[in-house]
C-alpha cells in the first residue's frame, strides 16, 4: 500500500486482498459499486464488450449475475436481466418491446392493478394505447388481436385474485399469427408450475419479491428472454432507466430460490387440503381453486401447468358477502397474517376489494367478481391443520359477531362501514 499516514491507511487498509483460491460454496454479496483492475486497458476491453466482467454495478454485479443465471436456468431462457422490483421488470419488458406512439398493447383484463396503471399512465403518456380482453376466451382474444394488430400481448399465468389460468400456448400462437411479442408475468405460478418460454412466450417477468424470494425480506424483479436479440434493449432499460437490483437483495432471493421447489411442494399440498376443507364450510359460498376448474379453464390448466399441482393460492367468497363480514373474519385471525403480499412462506390473507383492487370503483369490482366478501389466501408452509383451525375459528367468530349485530340492526359500525365503502 502506498502512503503510510494514518488517514490513508483508514481508507485502504485491509481492502483488495484478492479472491481466495477456493471458490466460495455460496455466492458472496459483492457489495461494491465498482471493480478495480491492474491496467486501464482491461477496463477498456470490458466496457467495449470484448471481455465479459464487471466494472460498475449499474452495468453488472457478480451477485446479481448469479441470480440472473439461476433464473435463466429455471425458466429455460437464454438469459435473464434483474431489476429493482417486479414493476421495474415489467417496465423494462415493455420498453424493450419496440413500443412507440400509436402502438397497441393488448392486455389481459385480469392484470395486477399497478401493471394497468403503468400501461395507462407511463406508456399512455407517450401515446401507447392499452386495450383489454379476457385472455381465457381464446376466440375473443384471437379476433381482437387480428382486429387491432397489437405490438404486445401481456398476461399473467394465474390471475389475482380470481386465479384464472391463461392457456399460454394458445396466447403465444395468436401472438405469432399477428407478429406481436408475448410477455407473461409468471409471478403467481413460478417455474415450479409453469415455464411460459417452453410454451412459446417471448419474455417472462417475475416479481421476485413473491415466491422466488419467499421470505418477505427482499424486493426484486427479473425478465427472462428466449432470444439473444432482446438483450441490448433489456440491458438498455436497466442501465439507462437505472432500476438495478442491489447485491444484498439478489443474495436473499438467490437463497430463496434454493428452497422454491420444497416450499411450492408444501404450499401447493397445503392449499389443496385447505381448499377441500373450506368447500364444506357453510360460511363460504364459493371456493376458487384451480383443482375445481371445469370445461375450458380445466383444459387451459392442463395445457399450461406441467405438473399435477394446482398452485398455492385459495380464494374464497364469504356467504355473508359484505365488507363488514370480511373485516370481522380478517381481524379474528390469530396465526394467518394480514399481509399485503403473496408467496411468502407464512400464510398471508388479504381483502382484494380494499387492497389489490382498491383503485377500482365498487361497480367495476362487482363486474369482475371482486365482491366485498372475497378473500385471497396465500397458503404458507405451516402445519396445514393449524392453518385450517385458524381460518375456521375466524369464520366462526365472524359469523357469531355478524348475527349479534343483525339482532341490533342499524348499529354505528354498520353505518360507518357503509359510509367508507361509498367514499372509495
Ligand atoms: N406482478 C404481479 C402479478 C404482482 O402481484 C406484483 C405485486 O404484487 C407485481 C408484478 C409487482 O411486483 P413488485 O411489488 O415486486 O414491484
Amino acid at each position: 500500500m502506498t502512503g503510510s499516514s494514518l488517514s490513508t491507511r483508514f481508507v485502504h487498509a485491509g481492502e483488495r486482498r484478492g479472491a481466495p483460491a477456493g471458490v466460495p460454496a455460496s455466492t458472496p454479496i459483492y457489495a461494491s459499486s465498482s471493480f478495480i483492475y491492474e491496467r486501464v486497458e482491461d477496463i477498456d476491453r470490458i466496457v467495449e464488450g470484448e471481455v465479459s466482467d464487471f466494472v460498475y454495478s449499474r452495468y453488472g454485479n457478480p451477485t446479481v449475475a448469479a441470480f440472473e443465471d439461476a433464473m435463466a436456468a429455471i425458466e429455460n431462457g437464454k438469459f435473464a436481466i434483474a431489476y429493482g422490483s417486479g414493476m421495474a421488470a415489467l417496465h423494462a419488458a415493455l420498453l424493450a418491446s419496440e413500443l412507440s406512439t400509436g402502438s397497441i398493447v393488448l392486455a389481459s383484463k385480469d392484470l395486477y392493478g399497478s401493471t394497468f396503471e403503468l400501461l395507462l399512465t407511463v406508456f399512455g403518456a407517450f401515446g401507447v394505447k392499452t386495450v383489454t380482453e379476457d385472455f381465457t376466451d381464446v376466440a375473443a382474444l384471437r379476433a381482437k388481436a387480428f382486429e387491432l394488430q397489437p405490438r404486445v400481448l401481456l398476461c399473467e399465468t394465474i390471475s389475482n385474485p380470481l386465479l384464472k389460468v391463461c392457456d399460454i400456448g394458445e396466447c403465444s400462437q395468436i401472438a405469432k399469427e399477428v407478429g406481436a411479442k408475448l410477455i407473461v408475468d409468471n409471478t403467481f405460478a413460478t417455474p415450479y408450475l409453469c415455464r411460459p418460454l417452453d410454451l412459446g412466450a417471448d419474455l417472462v417477468v417475475h416479481s421476485a419479491t413473491k415466491y422466488l424470494g419467499g421470505h418477505a425480506d427482499a424486493t426484486g424483479g427479473v425478465v427472462i428472454a428466449k432470444e439473444d436479440f432482446d438483450k441490448p434493449a433489456l440491458l438498455g432499460a436497466l442501465t439507462l432507466a437505472g432500476g438495478v437490483l442491489s447485491p444484498w437483495e439478489a443474495h436473499s432471493i438467490l437463497r430463496g430460490i434454493k428452497t422454491l421447489g420444497l416450499r411450492m411442494e408444501k404450499q401447493c399440498s397445503n392449499a389443496e387440503r385447505l381448499a377441500n376443507e373450506l368447500r364444506r364450510s357453510p360460511q363460504i359460498s364459493e371456493v376458487i381453486y384451480p383443482k375445481f376448474f371445469e370445461g375450458e379453464q380445466a383444459a387451459s390448466l392442463d395445457n399450461t401447468f406441467h405438473g399435477s399441482e394446482f398452485g398455492a393460492i385459495v380464494t374464497i367468497r364469504l356467504a355473508d358477502d359484505t365488507r363488514e363480514a370480511s373485516y370481522r373474519f380478517l381481524n379474528a385471525l390469530n396465526l394467518c397474517t394480514r399481509a399485503a403480499s403473496v408467496g411468502d412462506l407464512f400464510t398471508g390473507i388479504v381483502h382484494p376489494a380494499t387492497a389489490t383492487h382498491r383503485e377500482l370503483s365498487p361497480k367495476q369490482r362487482e363486474k369482475i367478481g371482486v365482491t366485498e366478501g372475497l378473500i385471497r389466501i396465500s397458503v404458507g408452509i405451516e402445519d396445514v391443520n393449524d392453518i385450517i383451525a385458524d381460518i375456521e375459528q375466524a369464520l366462526a367468530v365472524s359469523t357469531a359477531c355478524g348475527s349479534e349485530r343483525q339482532k341490533s340492526a342499524g348499529t354505528v359500525e354498520h353505518t360507518s362501514a357503509a359510509a367508507t365503502w361509498k367514499e372509495i
